[in-house]
């Protein structure tokens, strides 16, 4: 597969981005998020890099340094977000925190990426955020959620979100219906000096046990997943409705009063 030219045909037909536009890219430093930076920064729309430094051992030091080098090679301003920092905590005490409440640290993770991408991303002005969200995150997505027994998790799984004003800034996913067979190809092929290994929390986690009952499934299959997903969306949608609260801590887009970013602080700081 020719992941270039298929990335621009769906960054046409599902108008992702335009040329101009301040283009953020979530970089994690593995092997999705090198690569769509890589080639929007090659097809000419000026990405910058916004990437968090999850503190994540001698792994997150490697792909900080990994991306600095990769950065300063391709020419491409790169930002840090620094998570101890940012959640006024240091790690000793973030992993008392997430003993004590019988949390992994991946809700933890996933909750305050969320939250920080967006916020950084909203302060510097992004027209767009663009993650590396592979077909194979998409489909283990779907999955998940079904066997989760809450389809709604998936209300705002697009290839773009919707512009809602004063909420989330849009996000991209050009990779959506590109395999990760095919991102790492490319990613071997180009020689990125990345870490291939997943994240060492990663092991535990029932997206792996899903990966693995995938293992043999065939991308054609992933691809109808996917999009018969996407059919229901619409419907999805309107049965739960899109009024968009905002939290009364921070003010940014929330479900509830407070959003869960605020809540999971304030139980840390309290703890
Ligand atoms: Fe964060 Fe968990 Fe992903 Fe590691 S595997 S980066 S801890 S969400
Ligand atoms: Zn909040």
């Amino acid at each position: 597969m020719d992941i270039e030219k298929e990335i621009k045909k769906y960054i046409e037909k599902y108008k992702l981005l335009e040329k101009g536009e301040k283009i953020f890219v979530a970089l994690s430093g593995g092997k999705d998020s090198v690569t769509i930076l890589y080639i929007l920064n090659k097809l000419g729309y000026n990405p910058e890099a916004l990437m968090i430094d999850l503190k994540i051992g001698g792994q997150s030091k490697q792909h900080k340094k990994n991306m600095e080098e990769f950065c300063k090679k391709e020419n491409i301003p790169l930002h840090f977000i620094d998570f101890e920092k940012e959640l006024k905590c240091n790690l000793n005490d973030i992993d008392k925190f997430l003993k004590k409440k019988n949390l992994t640290r991946c809700t933890l993770c996933g909750v305050s990426k969320r939250w920080l991408l967006n916020k950084f991303a909203k302060d510097m002005r992004a027209d767009k955020l663009v993650t590396g969200h592979n077909l194979d995150d998409e489909t283990q997505n779907v999955l998940m959620n079904f066997l989760k027994g809450n389809v709604y998790l998936g209300i705002n799984s697009a290839p773009i979100s919707e512009k809602v004003p004063g909420g989330f800034v849009q996000r991209v996913k050009p990779l959506f219906y590109i395999p990760e067979k095919e991102v790492k190809n490319y990613s071997k092929k180009k020689g990125f000096k990345i870490i291939y290994e997943p994240c060492p929390y990663a092991r535990q986690t029932y997206r792996i046990n899903i990966r693995e009952w995938m293992g043999a499934m065939s991308d054609d299959k992933k691809v109808s997943i996917v999009s018969n997903f996407q059919k229901i969306v619409p419907t999805l949608q309107k049965r739960k409705g899109t009024n968009l609260n905002f939290c009364a801590v921070c003010g940014e887009p929330s479900v509830g009063r407070t959003c869960k970013f605020c809540d999971m602080i304030s139980d840390l700081v309290e703890s």
